[in-house]
């Protein structure tokens, strides 16, 4: 099977941008604000929202199984308070949940969580644990800026995140690392402020003793890697000169990259210099880059192709990348797919 480690519910009704527009309007006139329950979105509308498009295109290129999230850019921690975030990640992850439930061969659930800048991660804890308990979600996205690109959390590695991460071993779910709006005019959204955080995140990991303290702990970081596959020599010496262990024994028990990187050479590039283990199928479709690439009369985002076409990979190395790496790195993934005979 073909599972898709990254895929956003992009596609939701309107009425939930609605309701968002309306709880942000409420952040200044609170005779405005919402209710949960104000929000309708029927089981028809969500239906139709999914097999016109994730769904169409998940059969037409032939993936199996989306771990699917709240739409990354609408996450937009840095709007209101913690009070903001919570209600929001609440509606956004059970819609993703309904969906789980509509289309069970074909989505499953990873949760948005509640951040708010300067609010201790702990406050999320609560919305981890009912993901993963009530809805059967199977791992989270972790916002390492929840400022919107003005970087006011301590890295990843700081004791500031460590209560989150003894609940995601105590759990045994993976974070991707995934940012959210950039409000930063120096930061585009997707061209600049996901890909300078997904090298962040991995230069944070690299510089500190993280996975020392966490030794199972897994991160996925996205847009496969960022800079870091292109820079591999770089961050090697880097962690040479800070007397850092090969980055094999340091780094890649722990991280993982995704293959949301939108041509052929990319790919070529990521697979021969990451290790076939750490590599895990995703298109983040139906993302950032929708269209089509005149170069191959392809979609960008229509992954599937290029790690068919990579000569790095034989038969056994597609399938790690395709499937078995997911299910280690997600082992509630996995559990969930046994219990159904997969
Ligand atoms: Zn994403």
């Amino acid at each position: 099977m073909i599972i898709d480690c990254h895929g956003h519910y992009t596609t939701a009704p309107k009425a939930l941008e609605n309701w968002r527009s309306q709880q942000i309007a409420g952040l200044k006139d609170p005779a405005l604000k919402p209710r949960a329950a104000d929000l309708k979105i029927s089981d028809d509308e969500l239906r139709e929202s999914i097999e016109g498009n994730q769904l169409r295109l998940m059969k037409e290129r032939g993936s199996d199984l989306t771990i699917f999230s709240p739409r990354a850019s609408f996450m937009a921690h840095h709007i209101g308070d913690f009070e903001t975030s919570s209600t929001w990640a609440a509606i956004c992850n059970e819609l993703c949940f309904r969906v789980s439930e509509l289309f069970p061969d074909h989505f499953i659930g990873a949760a948005m969580l509640p951040q708010s800048p300067g609010v201790d991660p702990r406050s999320c804890i609560a919305e981890l644990e009912r993901c993963v308990r009530e809805y059967g979600f199977v791992a989270i996205n972790l916002n390492p800026d929840p400022s919107g690109g003005h970087w006011t959390s301590p890295p990843l590695s700081d004791r500031h995140w460590y209560p989150l991460y003894e609940k995601m071993v105590e759990h045994d779910i993976p974070a991707m690392v995934h940012v959210s709006t950039s409000c930063n005019a120096c930061f585009h959204t997707t061209g600049a402020h996901y890909l300078n955080a997904d090298t962040t995140a991995f230069m944070q990991c690299l510089t500190s003793d993280l996975f020392t303290d966490f030794p199972t702990l897994r991160f996925v970081i996205p847009h496969g890697g960022g800079a870091v596959p292109y820079h591999w020599g770089r961050f090697r010496g880097l962690a040479q000169e800070m007397k850092k262990p090969l980055l094999k024994a340091h780094l890649l028990n722990n991280i993982f990259f995704d293959t949301c990187v939108y041509h052929q050479p990319g790919i070529d590039l990521l697979t021969r210099v990451i290790p076939v283990d750490n590599i895990l199928f995703a298109s983040e479709m139906i993302g950032a880059v929708r269209g089509i690439d005149p170069e191959t009369g392809f979609f960008y985002d229509d992954t599937r192709r290029y790690i068919d076409a990579t000569p790095m990979l034989d038969a056994e190395a597609r399938h790690k990348v395709f499937e078995a790496n997911a299910r280690r790195v997600y082992p509630r993934l996995d559990r969930a797919l046994i219990a159904k005979g997969l």
